[in-house]
């Protein structure tokens, strides 16, 4: 293990020439952190458009022949206003012309297109810090089910080796074994920056974005509902149900792999702890950790007579479902009933084909779609082998009238998930926070 960080900044991070500027002074003030990865520039403001959103819609506009003239402008001046205020001597703006020719005379792939946004960001802020650019597109590698391949792990490692210089790599992209240039899925800069982590041993990958770390619950449901300094990688995937993901799912394995945490850092307030997420702890200080939860869920109820006899009944409702492409979250099941949650947009999309297969498949005597369904978890390693915590979380929904619809808690007991009606949502996440915050 080296005592390198990996930092990885978001598009809010590298927006501007003020954000590389923070940046700047974030990797000074302390000499471990070595290796910067970045995303593409973000948002400046709310109303503002992502730059890879516009490098999206320019490479549609181009494969459908039309003038895409409207955000090619717009991704050339955010880079010249960046190359501009650092004094960058690059030939940013060269490049960029280079590739809309081509984008016009010829056909671009769209992950090409794409991953500019990074490439670019990466090569000035390599100049900006005096740092050694290297370049994701020859190192991470992908096999033919579009995982990274282990060899890139080494390859990044021998690419990466000097202890004492500083690196940048552009995030979000690598390239597949017939040397196409291929994107991660939206927002896979994290997952760049934990597999630069796992490659290079680091001590710790730090994750740069605009927000202190992790809250306990959605802050727009609890008011001033406090932070978390540390979750455990286990816990983190249990909350990922929550509409607030600050990382991409895929980013906590390489980590996870070789135990380095991974810090979640703000940009604009450096000297804030953020939130930790790393080993399971030995002990904890809170019963919960934390609370996450979803709107817009549907229950599939399927009730047949002697179920529990009729060998496969679940794995054969389940196969429906995925040869629909159809994924589930719960399947609580009763002797003679089973119930599936599924996300309702993904559910109405293909009803009537679902309920045709499992009407003639399965032949059950009754089957039916509750709507309108919230599931919220609450996690937390604190709950573990403590008598009454699901008792006190049932109690407090219960003071608050709150009907309890799904249960379902794993034998790991790290999480209780509960599905309320989506009406509910907001006063079931509030008082189990009460209880037990
Ligand atoms: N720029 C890419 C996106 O917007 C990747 C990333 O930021 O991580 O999804």
């Amino acid at each position: 293990m080296s005592n390198r960080i990996v930092c990885k900044f978001g598009g809010s991070s590298v927006a501007d020439a003020a954000q590389f500027r923070k940046i700047k002074s974030i990797l000074e003030s302390n000499p471990e952190r070595k290796i910067v990865v970045v995303s593409a520039p973000g948002k400046r403001n709310p109303q503002e458009t992502k730059l890879t959103d516009l490098l999206y819609s320019a490479h549609d506009l181009a494969k459908q022949k039309s003038n895409f003239s409207e955000p090619w402008k717009l991704i050339k001046e955010r880079f010249v206003e960046i190359t501009q205020e650092l004094s960058i001597k690059s030939t940013i703006s060269e490049e960029l012309d280079k590739l809309e020719e081509s984008m016009r005379t010829s056909e671009v792939s769209v992950d090409f297109v794409a991953s500019r946004g990074e490439y670019l960001c990466a090569k000035i802020m390599a100049e900006f810090l005096g740092a050694k650019f290297i370049d994701a597109y020859p190192i991470i590698k992908f096999d033919d089910q579009y995982r990274v391949a282990q060899q890139s792990f080494e390859d990044l490692n021998a690419a990466l080796s000097d202890l004492n210089a500083l690196y940048v790599v552009p995030g979000f992209y690598g390239s597949d074994m017939q040397g196409n240039l291929k994107t991660f899925s939206r927002g896979g800069s994290d997952i760049s920056g934990s597999i630069l982590a796992n490659a290079c041993d680091c001590i710790m990958y730090e994750n740069w974005t605009d927000v202190s770390g992790l809250l306990m619950a959605d802050p727009r449901i609890v008011k001033g509902a406090l932070s978390i300094s540390y979750v455990s990688y286990r816990e983190i995937r249990e909350l990922a149900y929550s509409g607030a993901n600050v990382l991409h799912d895929e980013a906590i394995t390489p980590c996870r792999a070789k135990n380095i945490p991974i810090n979640i850092k703000n940009t604009n307030s450096p000297e804030d702890k953020g939130t930790i997420i790393g080993p399971t702890p030995e002990r904890t200080e809170r019963t919960i950790t934390g609370i996450a939860g979803r709107k817009e869920f549907s229950m599939l109820y399927i009730e047949k007579s002697m179920m529990n006899k009729e060998k496969g009944f679940g794995r054969r409702v389940l196969a429906i479902l995925e040869d629909l492409g159809v994924s589930y979250e719960v399947s609580p099941c009763g002797i003679d009933s089973m119930n599936v949650v599924v996300d309702s947009k993904s559910l109405h999309k293909l009803e009537p084909k679902i309920i045709a297969e499992i009407e003639q498949k399965m032949q059950p005597n009754k089957i039916k779609i509750f709507d309108n369904l919230a599931l919220i978890t609450t996690v937390g390693h604190g709950m573990v082998n403590q008598i009454g915590t699901a008792a006190r979380l049932f109690n407090a929904l219960a003071k608050e009238k709150v009907n309890v619809r799904i249960i379902d808690q794993g034998s790991s007991e790290i999480n209780i998930i509960i599905g309320v009606n989506d009406g509910d949502f907001e006063k079931a996440i509030t008082a189990i926070y009460k209880e037990f915050v």
